[in-house]
């Protein structure tokens, strides 16, 4: 599929560099944003990795190819049944067990960092910025940066370094995105393995959304200088890692859907037509109540311009914690 230009983000944004937020590099001057940041179509089925539970991020301005993790309504559809699937299920497990559904949860993280040698520039980043990032998130899911609370918070196990030039950069939804995870995917279906490194096709990131039942492509992927202190120019605060997260918590983005239907399946995120880039404060692209939610995390926006999950995506997550990843 190829690049369909987005003519009114980049009016909106009143800049020449557009979207986004999950595509870096390329941001040329006047270039077109990805394809698939902009469809406002939901419906774009193009693209979709062979595991199409998956979701990414991209820069603005970037050619993009089709970003993983937009969804189209039939998809949505099928995890929207699933979930309650899910959920019916883990009922009557937790009756027969006597166990109670979670409120609060202490996620373990185990952080590959795939590097191509030992230059920075080969991937090899400080411990610090990786401690920085669990604290970005920490803050984003506890509300600290002026959102919701959630349920959720962050423990760094391991850092774990693997020096690949195969698995560098790590493309997506290729077979050697395939047996890298095959090979370092660790712990069970509530352990968030986050894999660093250069990505394919100017992507920041991007994740899968919880299925019933694990399997070894389930993690996070970010781009290594997304991370606090990085290099990736407005998207070095920390919040590919928030969106990507919560992608994995099974949010999807806040433009899912467009201006029609369920949406996000979250009633307190105002509909959106298509992603928003930048900060594009105003924003308004459909009739129903409400300015779109460029400052959410499950927007595209700039790391500087997104602070916020609401009570909706809280609940939403916890609801998908209990039916598909806690104990
Ligand atoms: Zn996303």
């Amino acid at each position: 599929m190829g690049l369909r230009p987005n003519l009114l983000t980049r009016r909106t944004a009143g800049v020449a560099s557009t979207t986004l937020a999950l595509l870096l590099s390329t941001a040329a001057v006047g270039v077109v944003p990805a394809a698939s940041a902009f469809s406002a179509a939901p419906t774009e089925a193009c693209a979709e990795p062979a595991d199409v539970h998956s979701d990414a991020r991209v820069k603005a301005g970037a050619h993009a190819k089709h970003e993983p993790n937009e969804l189209t309504v039939k998809e949505t559809r099928e995890r929207e049944a699933d979930l309650a699937a899910a959920l019916r299920d883990r009922a009557n497990f937790r009756a027969g067990a006597g166990a109670a559904a979670l409120a609060t949860v202490t996620i373990p993280v185990v952080v590959h960092v795939i590097q191509e040698d030992s230059t920075r520039a080969g991937g090899n980043i400080p411990d610090s910025m990786i401690n920085s990032q669990i604290s970005v998130l920490n803050q984003a899911y506890s509300g600290a940066t002026g959102g919701a609370a959630t349920a959720f918070s962050f423990q760094l196990q391991k850092i774990n370094r693997v020096t690949n030039p195969a698995w560098f950069p790590i493309v997506q939804g290729s077979s050697a995105e395939r047996s890298m995870k095959t090979s370092l995917r660790e712990g069970g279906k509530n352990t968030l393995n986050i894999y660093l490194g250069e990505l394919s096709d100017d992507l920041l990131g991007w994740a899968t959304f919880p299925k019933r039942r694990l399997d070894s492509m389930d993690g996070v992927v970010v781009l290594t200088e997304s991370l606090p202190g990085g290099t990736a120019t407005n998207y070095n605060q920390g919040d590919t890692g928030t969106h990507e997260v919560g992608h994995w918590l099974n949010l999807y983005h806040t433009f899912q859907g467009g201006c029609s239907g369920s949406g996000d399946s979250v009633s307190d995120t105002p509909a959106e037509a298509s992603p928003a880039y930048q900060c594009p404060t105003g924003r308004d692209t459909c009739t129903a109540t409400g300015l779109d939610p460029i400052t959410n995390f499950m927007d595209y926006t700039y790391d500087s311009c997104m602070y916020q999950f609401t009570a909706g995506q809280a609940a939403r997550m916890l609801t998908a914690w209990n039916a598909y990843r806690a104990a």
